[in-house]
């Protein structure tokens, strides 16, 4: 059984009157039409019914949980929700709040900006039974926040995140790698202002260049770079050690392709890629491998070192991860694998998985 459903109800940019220089959702509102609150009571009723047995009664039918997810929650995203009026934001609540008095869903989660956290704003959605609140911070850095037309500084992630605690929210932080002004540096001191904030969950986006957007324009006079696919992925990468040894569950790497293309936004430069996760973790799982790999040759005789040993003469090693992440570990269409294969030619490699392993976490052995 899957552990864990997300209802997305998509509010496009109605809450938010800002313009960062990445985001398409202006234009996207544009073209869409308003999401009504009886447009997300049909939306959570479909995917309530996907979740249950062919056959079942829907949704709002029965109380009773059939669902093949151990547990299910509506999230309201896209715009930034608490910038709607408090009146509209509560419509759309009490819609959310009556599934889950029901017992048909368990958490309702939303989306929104720094700045639009006050108490007003949590008392109410207090109100309604919410149990997680993201922050679309985006960087720490705030150059960075000021070139992206961001509009909020970093102060006001510090007040939203001690109001958070205050309330007792549970709260996720979004970031972004290579919005302009960005860089390695400031992209490793984001995620160690995020691990000292202790949220629960993280996400890590690398800015796409999107067609209608203001950092479109910017990169197609130069003044703004797009990071190389390499780039995107070292920077994500030190990020993610950072969240994940922090404890932080990291939801996301990377945008899904209908997140954009869904909605119909053009990719512009290379950091997109539709495993771009596969690619950050199969990254780590090499840079945790090769160390060990390194001891075992060192440790090895002089016929063994050499690059042409004869296959009676190869040393045998088997790796190890848990069946998560065995496809990290032999890397995006089998790149680990190749790399390794061809970095050691000494070496007989085998590959299996071994469940007693964290995520993560490669064992090898000499067979
Ligand atoms: S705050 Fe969010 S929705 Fe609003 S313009 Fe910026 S990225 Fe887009």
């Amino acid at each position: 059984m899957k552990k864990h459903a997300i209802i997305p109800i998509f509010i496009p940019h109605k809450g938010c009157p800002n313009d960062c220089v990445f985001c398409n959702q202006r234009k996207i509102t544009a073209r869409t039409e308003d999401v009504t609150p009886q447009d997300a009571r049909r939306i959570i009723d479909t995917w309530l019914t996907t979740l249950r047995p062919a056959g079942s009664k829907t949704a709002s039918e029965t109380a009773v949980r059939d669902y093949s997810a151990e547990t299910v929650e509506a999230s309201f995203y896209g715009g930034s929700f608490t910038g709607l009026d408090i009146e509209e934001q509560s419509t759309y609540l009490a819609v959310a709040y009556e599934y889950k008095k029901k017992g048909l869903i368990d958490k309702i989660h939303l989306s929104t900006r720094p700045d639009y956290i006050d108490r007003e704003i949590l008392d109410n959605l207090r109100k309604y039974s919410v149990d997680t609140i993201e922050l679309g911070v985006q960087s720490f850095d705030d150059e960075v926040l000021r070139l992206s037309n961001r509009g909020h500084s970093s102060e006001d992630v510090y007040k939203a995140v001690k109001l958070l605690k205050e309330y007792g929210f549970e709260f996720g932080i979004q970031l972004m790698i290579g919005l302009p002004g960005d860089s390695l540096g400031s992209c490793i001191m984001s995620a160690r202002k995020t691990a000292e904030l202790e949220p629960s969950l993280a996400r890590l986006y690398p800015t796409i260049v999107l067609d209608d957007t203001r950092l479109f324009e910017m990169y197609e006079s130069g003044e703004y770079k797009a990071l190389s696919r390499e780039e995107a992925i070292l920077r994500t990468k030190e990020m993610y050690k950072i969240l994940d040894g922090a404890g932080i569950t990291i939801m996301r790497v990377g945008l899904k392709s209908t997140d954009i293309i869904g909605e119909g936004g053009a990719i512009n430069g290379g950091t997109y890629h539709p495993a771009f996760r596969q690619l950050v973790e199969g990254e780590i799982a090499k840079e945790r491998i090769e160390p060990q790999l390194t001891e075992i040759i060192s440790d090895c005789s002089d016929a063994c070192k050499s690059a042409g040993a004869a296959d009676s003469t190869k040393v045998k090693v088997t790796i190890a991860s848990n069946s998560r992440w065995y496809s990290n570990m032999i890397g995006h269409k089998a790149c680990n694998r190749r790399y390794f294969e061809a970095s050691y030619p000494q070496i007989s490699f085998s590959w299996k998985t071994d469940d007693s392993l964290p995520d993560g976490r490669f064992s090898l052995m000499l067979r």
